[in-house]
């Protein structure tokens, strides 16, 4: 195992952070995997379960059983790592200019697209290899002026050529699920069945600039730009990874979730060995659009009335809104069928907060019923 150090701009002169990333096996054979960490950095579960991948993988070099090349970023986000409010860990948005980590990725597909026009072949495997060094190339010229957009530089120049690019999070309270897109939903499965999810989130450009999507979409993009033209390969399987809640930074969570990682690579024939029989998938993927956001309709103390992972009917009771002073309780109902697979931690809430998201079967405008 190799480690390198990719130095970002720095704020003044007496500081300098830099995001390390720990490479095995050999690039150009078996294809790449790129795993990172913590991007919205209070965000842990990710960053132990690569502790523990490392040490499969660890063994796996000693035995000479990885075929390809896997970089892992335990610490995707230095910057956010060190953001602290009141002892709280706060590294979802970056202090200095407001903006949510995980999104204003650059747009590859475009960066790349006016050259490729000139370049491509009708050779799919010289067009992947085409992109990739348009990619490599419109990468390197950006000239990024804020530490920030350094860090997004710096983690794209590791990820852009890989063949697989996992992103690890976590929500604040949830059971295991997945984003992606849709058009590599059939790549996507295996991971949703090894790791265990309970719900799989399809979009076809959801437009948020996350990290993600930077890694994929150019490909399906492209494809689409240049279809009937010019072959192009789904090159880069990219999907997020959340797993479970905040606090569930545990052992054994963790150890379940890198054998399932390493499966997956298994799979995907970037380690030897025959992958583990695939298990039964959990819930079959719904549209990220059909994913119904429930609010608080007025202030009030929030008591959840499922646990992550529970399926809630359509119209049925999720959580009581409770005013303390006047003694009402508001009953926030679904008006979806579906996995709640995730809700918020607050449990005093602000009239119109999020508390937490149904994965519904089919796409909606959106709202909720509630009833006295
Ligand atoms: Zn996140």
């Amino acid at each position: 195992m190799r480690v390198e150090h990719h130095p970002l701009l720095t704020r003044n002169p007496c500081t300098r952070r830099e995001l390390i990333s720990l490479h095995y096996g050999q690039a150009g054979r078996a294809g790449k995997v790129y795993l990172q960490a913590s991007l919205h950095a209070d965000e842990l579960p990710g960053m132990l379960a690569l502790h523990h991948l490392r040490q499969l993988l660890d063994r796996a070099e000693a035995r000479g059983e990885i075929l390809g090349e896997i970089v892992l970023v335990p610490i995707a986000n230095p910057i956010g790592l060190e953001q602290t409010l009141m002892h709280d860990a706060m590294g979802r948005f970056d202090f200095n200019s407001g903006e949510n980590f995980n999104r204003r990725y650059p747009d590859l597909a475009e960066m790349v697209a006016g050259r490729l026009a000139h370049e491509l072949t009708a050779d799919l495997d010289q067009n992947r290899q085409m992109i990739r060094r348009a990619m490599a190339d419109a990468l390197k010229q950006m000239q990024p002026v804020t530490e920030i957009d350094s860090l997004r530089q710096a983690q794209l120049l590791l990820a852009f050529d890989a063949d697989v690019v996992l992103d690890l999070h976590c929500d604040a309270q949830a059971v295991v699920h997945l984003y992606g897109e849709t058009p590599y939903s059939a790549q996507i499965e295996p991971l949703a069945r090894y790791i265990g999810a309970q719900a799989t989130l399809l979009a076809e450009g959801s437009g948020a600039g996350s990290f993600d999507e930077a890694c994929g979409q150019p490909w399906w993009r492209l494809a689409e730009q240049f279809a009937g033209r010019f072959p192009i390969p789904s090159g880069c399987i990219a999907a997020t990874v959340e797993l479970r809640g905040e606090a569930q930074v545990e052992h054994a969570l963790a150890a379940q979730d890198a054998a399932a990682l390493y499966a997956f690579l298994q799979h995907r024939a970037i380690l030897a060995g025959a992958a583990p029989p695939m298990p039964a998938l959990a819930r079959p993927a719904t549209p990220f659009d059909g994913s119904l956001t429930l609010h608080a309709p007025c202030a009030g103390l929030v008591v959840f009335l499922h646990q992550p992972g529970a399926w809630i009917e359509c119209d049925e009771p999720v959580v009581h809104i409770i005013d303390p002073i006047g003694g009402a309780t508001q009953v926030v109902c679904s008006s979806v069928s579906g996995v709640m697979y995730m809700r918020s931690a607050i449990r005093f809430a602000a009239p119109g907060v999020e508390l937490c998201k149904v994965a519904g079967t089919t796409a909606l405008e959106g709202g909720v019923v509630v009833s006295a």
